[in-house]
């Protein structure tokens, strides 16, 4: 039975990059992109080869150097940050539909979360900037030394494929408002919405401000990366592609900050409130269809509770909505690409072949008709070691793990190359300041799934990531500290070659 689930609105038939505020040159191979609903082409993209790619750099260079942006006063410029937000609020279902149509994520989700985060990230960063102080140090010796933070440069901005808008706004409302120019390159699978969202910031910021190239990674994503012109790269995806550009951005000495995988324990204590465990790790897998950087795919239960927690989680996923994005009862929408979808489906046997046991899904939901559709999964691994408790999967497919004592299941959720995020459910405190002090991750959350906080550091560690987004660390990427001292009474210099 196939189904035909309408498209959630119509792509202009070709789509590109935008330069200075005029269609990219191109000169790249042509793309298609796809609807993960159906499978249906939707568009075609230009990809933009070296030369567009370096007149996008050479735009935002002019731009930066000679350019009325990096000078303007912050209020200034937190003006024009609050006249972005509004634009993303003004055409927030346009934009939601577009990221629908090139993601498959759940359209109501899309139009009341990631797109007002688009547009919050710029109010946020408006507020922000207004806050910032310099430093000054007066010196015993009657020197004044004075520290200002002074736009970095043109910032290279790579954005994945999925949470395509909330994700490239973050990176670009920061860039942005400490007074940076941007080339921005979105994943080629999803350019839609990012695209028209360029468009309407382009007729608010000054030309050449914000500047957006199209294409494979490894042709527009590579050629943009190894630009001298570049000052800043941020990069959100996986973390074998964050290696691949970190190199690249090395040659150049360009500073770099990495947001990529994750396998992060969601640990589940029999002192918990075990029904907001339950929606907690129900969330923390299955959210934005299972494909986010901070899912709790490693859920470590107490073995006391362990066969009820896993019996309870099992019949609440067989009972999740997969479905129409566009339906309001919707739940999970399906996977980004058919490629993904297999990848994920293949663990299924993966786990199996390493002694696991499928609890729940593990197939295709082929009575959905052609788009990537995949029933909730869940599996129990006999091992932290196994690949379905090591490698991150990126999609709607958890890993089950028992633990017997606080201090192991500390050890197990830290016994991994990432270190990205952690959930932790007890009601008992004691638990939860031991395990939260040794966890090594970047970001924990004690009794609530996500809950960002964008004036605090976002990111992780080891092969989870470099540096931090969010207000501070953000402040400081996007910003060259400049010192300057200044004799207040110019005291006697030491007198070389007067004697
Ligand atoms: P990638 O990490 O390859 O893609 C992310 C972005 O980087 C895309 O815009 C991509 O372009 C671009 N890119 C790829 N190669 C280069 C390069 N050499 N130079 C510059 N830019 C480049 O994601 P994948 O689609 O390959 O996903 C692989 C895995 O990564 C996923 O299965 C998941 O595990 C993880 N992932 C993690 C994310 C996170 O939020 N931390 C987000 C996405 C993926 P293009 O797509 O056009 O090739």
């Amino acid at each position: 039975m196939t189904h035909g689930f309408a498209l959630p609105t119509t792509a202009p038939d070709r789509i590109g990059g935008l330069v200075a505020g005029k269609a990219s040159s191109g000169g790249g191979v042509d793309l298609p992109v796809f609807y993960p609903g159906t499978g249906a082409q939707v568009t075609v993209l230009t990809e933009d080869g070296p030369e567009a790619v370096a007149e996008a750099v050479g735009a935002a260079r002019r731009a930066f150097d000679a350019g009325p942006w990096p000078r303007l006063g912050t209020e200034a410029r937190a003006a024009v940050l609050r006249t972005c937000q509004q634009v993303i609020l003004d055409n927030a279902d346009a934009l939601a539909r577009l990221e629908c149509l090139n993601t498959g994520l759940v359209l109501r989700e899309l139009r009341d979360r990631h797109v007002r985060r688009a547009a919050y990230n710029f109010g946020f960063f408006a507020d922000f900037i207004l806050q910032q102080a310099g430093a000054r140090y007066d010196q015993a010796d009657g020197y004044l030394t004075t520290v200002s933070l002074e736009p970095a440069g043109v910032a290279a901005l790579i954005a994945p494929w999925n949470a395509p808008v909330a994700l490239a706004s973050m990176k670009v409302a920061a860039a942005l408002a400490f007074g940076n120019t941007c080339v921005l390159k979105p994943s080629e699978q999803t350019p839609l919405a990012i695209a028209r969202m360029v468009e309407l910031l382009s007729e608010v910021l000054p030309e050449g401000v914000l500047n957006l190239v199209n294409g494979r990674g490894t042709v527009t994503g590579a050629a943009l990366v190894a630009d001298s012109r570049v000052d800043r790269v941020s990069f959100t995806g996986g973390t074998e592609t964050g290696r691949h550009i970190m190199s690249a951005a090395g040659r150049n000495l360009t500073p770099c900050t990495m947001e990529l995988g994750g396998k992060s324990a969601n640990i589940i204590f029999a002192s918990a409130d075990l029904e907001r465990a339950l929606d907690g790790a129900l969330l923390g897998i299955f959210s934005n269809n299972g494909q986010q950087c901070l899912a709790g795919s490693r859920i470590l239960v107490e073995r006391s509770i362990f066969d009820d927690f896993v019996g309870a989680f099992v019949e609440r996923a067989g009972r999740i909505v997969v479905g129409d994005p566009m339906s309001d009862t919707t739940e999970i929408g399906p996977l980004a690409s058919q490629a993904h979808m297999e990848r994920v489906l293949s663990y299924v046997g993966i786990a199996e072949a390493d002694g696991g046991t499928l609890l729940t899904g593990g197939a295709r939901r082929a009575d959905l008709g052609e788009g990537y559709y995949v029933s909730p999964t869940a599996v129990t691994a006999p091992s932290n070691d196994t690949r379905v408790a090591q490698e991150e999967i990126f999609g709607p497919f958890g890993t089950f793990l028992p633990f017997y004592t606080a201090d192991e299941a500390a050890a197990m959720a830290n016994a991994t190359e990432f270190g990205l995020v952690a959930y932790v459910w007890s009601d008992h405190l004691p638990t939860v300041m031991s395990v939260t002090d040794r966890l090594r991750a970047g970001v924990l959350w004690v009794n609530t799934p996500m809950m960002r906080e964008l004036r605090a550091p976002f990111g992780g560690y080891g092969a989870s990531g470099v540096w931090r987004e969010g207000g501070r660390a953000c402040a400081d990427f996007y910003t060259e500290a400049k010192t300057t001292t200044i004799p207040k009474t110019p005291p006697p210099l030491r007198p070389l070659g007067r004697a």
